[in-house]
């Protein structure tokens, strides 16, 4: 055996997930003629008459993506629609059908399961997508919701993961950390209401962060952006695992490294504060934390006059040759490698 051979992973903790994915997923085959795109992008990709069927699957575990103990049911149905939703929209997409797979333990009663039924219709209705099956199961311990996403696209308008090109431009849309932020308030609630059950838990003050966590909003409204503004991306991800792990998808993808302005990313009041309060790096909270379901995407140079004065994209960097890396400048102007830390919930 060489010395190389020994460093191969051998578990899945030491794969970690997208390590998992691309080694059981290496090799697959496609055959058929209308599958323009398998795996490795937000969603896949078939042919389907003069546009793109775009298919796309999440799926959220009780104990790993959510806690019984904080999270509203009906929030939790809204939020299962809303992250697969986001994958669409990350193809420049627009969703049309959802399933569901839903596996109920016999802790859940009927109420509560309608409660979240209750919160998947309320995101078909405010997304105007038709909600068209699924499957149901018991489950030994837990709750699980999967669900399965179809969307529409353009042919010409599609945007995968990587075609961006060196001094493109890196953007963002809205904010990013208050999704972790909000479950730092919500984690920190338990604690306390677990060590004192008489305790009222006290979220006032933070409803912004904890709406990004508990309940995000996937960006319809910047896949509409683009279409008034005539922008098409020349690549796309949404921020499911934090801004240094898909930052680190996109240049992988276009095979280039890039250079992010820390003073640039755009983090709200009330994380900044409540990172402080926690003694922490705001910083941290948009490069590591997760769930902003926000999108990030390169634009052309020549577009920047289009996307300058709208409050709700953020210029954060640009694109490099794949020699400088990825890198942060920070405020005080030296120059750090992005690690990806991310959501890795696979990985010790
Ligand atoms: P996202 O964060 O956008 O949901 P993921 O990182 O989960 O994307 O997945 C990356 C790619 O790998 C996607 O194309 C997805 O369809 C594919 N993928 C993820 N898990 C599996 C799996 N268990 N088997 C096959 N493909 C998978
Ligand atoms: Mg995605």
């Amino acid at each position: 055996m060489t010395e190389e051979k020994d460093k191969t992973p051998k578990t899945i903790a030491e794969l970690g997930e997208f390590g998992l994915i691309d080694l059981l997923t290496k090799n697959i085959e496609l055959t058929q003629p209308s599958t323009v795109r398998g795996i490795g992008d937000d969603a896949a990709v078939l042919e389907n008459g003069d546009k793109y069927l775009l298919i796309s699957k999440d799926i959220l575990l009780e104990g790993i993506h959510f806690d019984m103990v904080y999270q509203p049911l009906t929030h939790l149905g809204y939020k299962a629609v809303a992250i697969n939703l986001s994958d669409i929209y990350a193809m420049n997409g627009t969703p049309t059908h959802i399933l569901v797979g839903i596996g109920i333990s016999s802790r859940y009663t009927l109420e509560a399961v309608q409660e979240i039924y209750k919160g998947i219709k309320l995101a078909c209705k405010r997304y105007k997508v038709d909600f068209i099956g699924g499957d149901t199961s018991s489950s030994v311990q837990g709750l699980i919701i999967s669900v399965t996403v179809l969307g529409s696209v353009d042919k010409d308008k599609v945007v995968y993961r990587g075609v961006s090109l060196p001094n493109e431009l890196l953007c963002v849309s809205g904010d990013l950390g208050g999704a972790y932020a909000g479950l730092l308030i919500l984690e920190r609630e338990k604690a306390e209401f677990t060590a004192n059950p008489d305790m009222q838990p006290d979220l006032t003050g933070n409803e912004y962060v904890l709406e990004r966590f508990l309940k995000p909003e996937p960006r319809q409204d910047i896949i509409k952006i683009f279409k008034d503004l005539k922008i098409k991306p020349t690549a796309m991800i949404d921020i499911s695992d934090g801004l240094a792990s898909e930052i680190k998808h996109l240049c992988n993808y276009s095979d280039l490294g890039c250079a992010i302005f820390e003073d640039k990313i755009p983090i709200a009041k009330q994380t900044y504060e409540i990172a402080h309060s926690f003694k922490m790096d705001p910083t941290v909270f948009a490069l590591n934390g997760g769930e902003d379901y926000e999108l990030l995407f390169t634009i052309r140079q020549e577009d920047y006059d289009k996307i300058k004065n709208i409050a709700e994209i953020s210029v954060i960097g640009h694109m490099n040759d794949n020699d400088s890396g990825i890198n942060l400048i920070t405020k005080s102007g030296s120059l750090v490698k992005i690690k990806a830390q991310g959501w890795d919930h696979l990985k010790k």
